[in-house]
């Protein structure tokens, strides 16, 4: 059955991998973009995850165009990685605004037509680094763990209304966010890691839509690595 879809930041990296799941098996997507043009072949609207009229206009948009938002992809995010004693107050509560509280945003708006609808799904982005902790990434790493909490709190909400909220922790994919990686360092990562490597976005892209899919009906409030074995599972 298609469903109704929106990915935020889906205009490149892992939003995008996810969106273009989506439309592959015949879901009506929507990405959210803050700059330029959507994507070919998704319905791109505009959005600031941190400004919650913009997520608001954002939705409006989409239920016009698409209908009521049935699976939201909370996927927004940045870093602003320093030590904790070089880090201001203001480096740590705008990745908190963007990738917390922006997920917040978005999960809240997408709730009440949900829980009209009596059906739905919430995925939230996390990183392996919100339950492993990163050097330099205090603001980061309390943002992705801030995640769970969320996740857990909306399934033992919203539960018995057929809506699950879960999380997804991917490792090092190769996208914008860890393309500025020195060699050396990703040498250093990859030794780390037990496969050995990287991942595409589409690897994380196939876990997100079987989680939207029937067949994760029953799985809510997890946190899905998808690491290659980097966090044992947590
Ligand atoms: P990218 O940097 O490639 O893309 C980030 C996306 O988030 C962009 O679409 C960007 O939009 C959007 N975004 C950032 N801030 C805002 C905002 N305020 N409002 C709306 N959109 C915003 O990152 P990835 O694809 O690598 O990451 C996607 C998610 O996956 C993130 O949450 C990240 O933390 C997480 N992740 C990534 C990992 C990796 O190794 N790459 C590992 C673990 C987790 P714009 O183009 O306008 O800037």
């Amino acid at each position: 059955m298609a469903r109704t879809v929106l990915v935020t930041g889906g205009n490149r990296g892992i939003g995008l991998a996810v969106a273009q799941a989506f439309a592959k098996q015949g879901d009506r997507v929507a990405v959210t973009h803050r700059s330029g043009d959507a994507p070919e072949g998704v319905f791109g609207v505009r959005c600031d995850v941190t400004d919650m009229a913009s997520v608001d206009a954002a939705f409006t948009t989409v239920e016009a165009e698409l209908g009521p938002v049935e699976v939201l992809v909370a996927n927004a995010g940045i870093t602003d990685d320093t030590l904790l004693m070089r880090m201001s107050e203001e480096q740590f509560t705008r990745v908190l605004d963007t990738n917390l509280t922006g997920a917040f945003r978005c999960a809240k708006r997408a709730s009440g037509r949900m829980l009209r609808a009596k059906w739905g799904r919430m995925i939230f982005m996390s990183s392996v680094v919100g339950l492993y902790g990163g050097p330099g990434q205090v603001n980061y790493a309390a943002s992705k763990a801030g995640l769970v909490g969320v996740a857990r709190s909306v399934t033992r909400e919203l539960g018995s209304r057929n809506i699950t909220a879960n999380v997804v922790a991917p490792g090092f994919i190769d996208t914008d966010m860890t393309a500025s990686l020195t060699e050396e360092r990703r040498a250093e990562y990859r030794r780390s890691i037990p496969a050995g490597r990287f991942a595409a976005p589409d690897e994380v892209a196939g876990v997100v839509t079987w989680l939207a899919g029937d067949a994760a009906g029953y799985i809510s409030g997890a946190v899905i690595p998808v690491d290659g074995g980097l966090g044992m599972g947590h």
